[in-house]
Formats: C-alpha cells, structure tokens, sequence
C-alpha cells in the first residue's frame, strides 16, 4: 500500500499506539478522581498539555483538550460570540476555510452577525492586507486557517494577526492551525493568535483528540456545560488514553520540524519533476505551499474516477478534501480553479514516511490512467 493522503488522517504511529495501549490498561481511572490510579490519569492529562505548549509556545494552562479540531474551532467561534459579540457584530475570515469554521460562521450570519469573507486572488493568494483590511472596529473575531487543506497554501497569518492587533486590540484572532501543526513554525505568540485549534490525527495520533489553545485572559464561553473538566471551558471526563498518544506524537514529532520539512521538501520537488514530464498534468502547490500537501490536475480524467483506479493499484489519494465528498469544491473554486480543473484535481498529502519511489509508483499509474481511461472515455 502506497498511503499519499496524510492531509485526511494519518497512521497512528508506534509508539502512539504504545502509549494508548498502556493507557487503556493502567490508567483507567478517572483523571477528577482524587485516588492513586485518578491522579495517575490526571498526570497523562497535564503532562500532555505540557507537551503542547511546549510546541506552541505557551503555557500547559493555556492548552485545554476537546474531541477534534472541529469542536475546538466551533467552540471558539461560538463562545467568542457568546462573550464578545454583544456590541460587535463583525467576523473575519476567508473564502477557503475548512467548514469546521465556515459552517458555524455561516449559522452566526444567519443569526445576524456580519461575516467577511476575504477572496484569493487572481492568483490563489491572500495577502495580509486584504485580511487585515476587511476589518474594522466593529470587529470582535478574526478566523483564519494556517494551511490550507486542499492545496497546501499558506496564509500570512503571523502578519495579518499582528496587524490586527495594532490596529484593533480587543478582536480576537482564530487559527484553525491543523495543517500547520508539528510541520511548520506554530508558535502563537509568534503568529499573534488568541486561540489556536489542532487535532491528533493528523499528526499520528488517533482519531477523536483534539487541542485548542486559548489565551490567557480571552474569555471563550464553553460550548459543552457539565462536570466542569478543563476549568470549565469543556465539561466532560478526558480521554486519558487519546490523550497519552496525542502527548507520544507530540513528543515524537515536535523535534524534528525542520528536518521532516527538509525531507518532504524533496518529495515535493520529485514530484514536480516526474508530473512536468507528463502533458495534461499539473501541479497546482507551487511556491508559497506547505510541501506536505500536493494539488494535482489530470486533464479530462474525473477526479473520483483517477483516485478509485489509483486505489485499485494500491495508492491511496483524495479527491480534493476528504470532506467535500464528490462535491465540488468551493474552496478550489475560491482559489481560482475553473470547471475542468474541479472535476479533475486529486490531492496527494505526504508524511515523512513517504519514500521517492512511491512518488514513481504513482506518476506511473498516473500515466497509465491517462492512456488507459483516455481510451474509453
Ligand atoms: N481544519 C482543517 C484545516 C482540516 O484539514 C481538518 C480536517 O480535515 C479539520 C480542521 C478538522 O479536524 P478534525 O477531524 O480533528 O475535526
């Protein structure tokens, strides 16, 4: 099995697995509890908070546990709305989020609040300015991604926050750093961020973990209300074993940054160089793009149909996002893509497991689609 969709979810890695089994078997106490085998899970639970910001460049007390990085975006948006948005009605963000924010954004407009979307442009990209100028005083939120999840673009984050921040002290700025996180600089001090989401599973943890980092001071409703867990912002018993192997890939990963991105880098540049030997295939992650994430047309073949005759050769991609699902993506659209080209782009996500000859392999059968699936179309 070649696996080229790291951007959807990613293996968990070994010692994760180590992590979450030992977990699962000793400490299954209740990490409220005040006994021996509680405090032990609430030792896994503060530890990986330490973890965390020590990547993110925080304190452990500024790092509060959710089930995925949806929820941690949902909960920001609406509790930043809850607290803040009384006397302010306007929220920042752009065209090309991924719908855990653009959703819930979308309900806050329904319910009256003025959301600005800030478009690339003719070129795919969005500058500090154009995200900075979209605001104004009436503004109480900013929600911007890092990476983009589709084509791996990076968004000026760090300066449009900072410029906010100058400009607007009191608006609060929102990045869904999924993409972004363990692969790429993500401190939040750096990038000016209030609150910052990220998940587990994207980084060789399991599913169902996720982390957001709130600020110091910010003042973020909860969404769930109950037994008061993580100071209250999310009620609800922590999952001490996902936590365990969130910490392992923490650990594991937050070392390596530059060298992983060294390594990839080079996948990338091999990819670019085996797809511009082929006509009718392009890579659309140039510069500008993490290199974890690769967008790529094939012309004239449907991008559903390229990723099932990729699979039944072992190769796994998607097809754009793997939460659009077969529908067209607005976000490619957003980014300028036109009707053939959002029919037909696949995305080919890399971890720092993928070797150059899988790289081969799948330019390979991407030419025998062309000459194979051209025939019968
Ligand atoms: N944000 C981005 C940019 C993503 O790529 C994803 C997952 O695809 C998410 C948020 C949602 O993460 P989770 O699956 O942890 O809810």
């Amino acid at each position: 099995m070649i696996y080229l969709d790291n951007a959807a979810t990613t293996k968990p890695l070994p010692c994760v697995c180590e992590a979450v089994l030992s977990a699962l078997e000793k400490d299954f106490g209740n990490p409220s509890a005040l006994y021996r085998l509680g405090i032990d899970g609430e030792k896994i639970v503060s530890g990986g908070r330490k973890v965390i910001s020590k990547v993110l460049g925080c304190t452990p007390e500024e790092i509060f546990f959710t089930s995925c990085a949806t929820e941690s975006s949902n909960a920001v948006i609406f509790g930043a709305a809850e607290n803040y948005g009384k006397r302010r009605k306007k929220i920042v963000t752009t065209a090309v989020e991924h719908p855990s924010v653009a959703k819930p954004l979308e309900k806050l407009e329904k319910a009256g609040f003025t959301v600005v979307r800030v478009m690339p442009d003719k070129n795919g990209n969005i500058s500090a300015e154009d995200i900075v100028s979209a605001a104004d005083s009436d503004t109480f939120l900013i929600s911007c991604m890092l990476v983009n999840n589709e084509t791996g673009y990076i968004l000026p984050i760090g300066e449009a926050f900072r410029k906010i921040k100058k400009l607007y002290p009191e608006c609060i700025t929102h990045c869904d750093g999924v993409q972004g996180f363990l692969k790429i600089n993500t401190s939040v001090r750096e990038l000016n961020a209030d609150c910052f989401s990220i998940s587990g599973h994207k980084v060789g943890a399991p599913k169902g973990i996720g982390a957001v980092y709130i600020k110091k001071g910010i003042r973020i409703a909860p969404l769930l209300l109950g037994g008061g867990q993580e100071k209250g912002f999310r009620s609800g018993t922590e999952s001490v074993p996902l936590i365990a192997g969130f910490s392992a890939a923490v650990r594991e990963l937050g070392g390596s940054i530059s060298e992983r991105y060294e390594k990839v880098s080079v996948l990338k540049s091999h990819l670019a160089s085996q797809i511009s030997g082929l006509s009718g295939v392009k890579l659309n992650s140039g510069e500008g793009h993490l290199p974890y994430i690769n967008s790529v047309t094939v012309d004239g073949i449907k991008s559903e149909v390229l990723l099932h005759y990729l699979e039944s050769k072992g190769i796994y991609v998607s097809s754009g996002s793997a939460c659009s699902k077969g529908k067209k993506s607005s976000v490619l659209k957003a980014f300028g893509f036109d009707g053939n080209a959002l029919d037909s782009t696949i995305r080919v996500s890399f971890s720092h497991e993928v070797e150059l000859s899988h790289i081969d392999v799948l330019v390979g059968a991407i030419a025998s689609a062309q000459s194979e699936l051209c025939r019968v179309r």
